[in-house]
């Protein structure tokens, strides 16, 4: 797999000590009594359960399956929810959990369901955000690592649902597209 790989952009060992700091950040904001975590799968699974094993909290988990990219490298701009049925969200502090930050419309189509499914609260956290501008109103309170406009894998991340295993972020090589 490694042979695949450009570059390590986030190294195994930064990521672990970045998601402990945040996971303590999280905690500090979050409101008192239980959360329910909200995983957008599959790419925010690795990421999810990383973060989750810091969390000093009784929480629940739900997960979520949405499709945006259709295995290619760029977002298609429209989010499909794959389940049909969403997670009941209501009086309770969702804290949802995706994988990066792109063109943020999974976040903003997700949030927007939440609220109105009457969410108590609601909060994102994300391992990565690319660094670019975006037209949506709904923030991400919590990244991990801010990243250029490239496109990554490893921790959740995927190419054609292949390479989502590796332990850190990586680049592919452009032979790999081809
Ligand atoms: P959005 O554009 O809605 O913010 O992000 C949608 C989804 O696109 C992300 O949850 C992620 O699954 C996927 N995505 C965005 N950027 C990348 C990337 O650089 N690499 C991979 N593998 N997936 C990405
Ligand atoms: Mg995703």
């Amino acid at each position: 797999m490694r042979e695949d790989i450009e570059h390590i952009l986030i190294q195994e060992s930064e990521i672990r000590s970045r998601l402990a700091a945040l996971a303590a950040e999280i905690e500090r904001d979050l409101p008192v009594g239980p959360v329910l975590v909200v995983i957008v799968m599959k790419g925010g699974l690795v990421f999810a359960v990383d973060l989750l094993r810091h969390m000093n909290r009784a929480v629940e988990l739900e997960c979520i399956q949405v499709s945006s990219y259709h295995g290619g490298t760029e977002s298609s701009g429209k989010v499909d929810l794959v389940d049909r049925e969403l997670p009941s969200v209501r009086g309770k502090h969702v804290l949802l959990l995706d994988d990066i930050w792109d063109t943020g419309r999974t976040v903003e189509v997700l949030s927007d369901h939440m609220r109105r499914a009457g969410a108590a609260s609601l909060r994102a956290a994300v391992l990565l955000a690319k660094k670019k501008t975006r037209d949506v109103a709904t923030p991400v309170e919590y990244v991990g690592f801010e990243i250029g406009d490239e496109f990554v894998v490893g921790c959740g991340l995927d190419y054609r649902g292949l390479y989502r295993n590796l332990p850190y972020i990586g680049v592919l090589k452009a032979g790999v597209y081809t």
